[in-house]
């Protein structure tokens, strides 16, 4: 399993909380699509933070050919 290939990982820009999303968990969130393109879905996940943290980050995840 390629690690690149399957999290998105991103320091939220609020707290500077280190994000790690794999794609299965991404993809599970498809209420919160905020875009669709012809290539990829972009999505506002909010962040990880256990602490608490409210700000949503936008993050673009590529259609997979099947
Ligand atoms: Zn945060």
């Amino acid at each position: 399993m390629s690690d690149n290939d399957n999290t998105e990982r991103y320091m939220c820009s609020k707290c500077g909380y280190l994000n790690i999303w794999t794609r299965d968990e991404i993809l599970q969130r498809g209420r919160e699509i905020v875009y669709r393109g012809d290539n990829e879905d972009v999505y506002s996940l909010r962040c990880k933070n256990p602490k608490g943290c409210d700000q949503r980050m936008r993050i673009a995840v590529k259609r997979r050919e099947k």
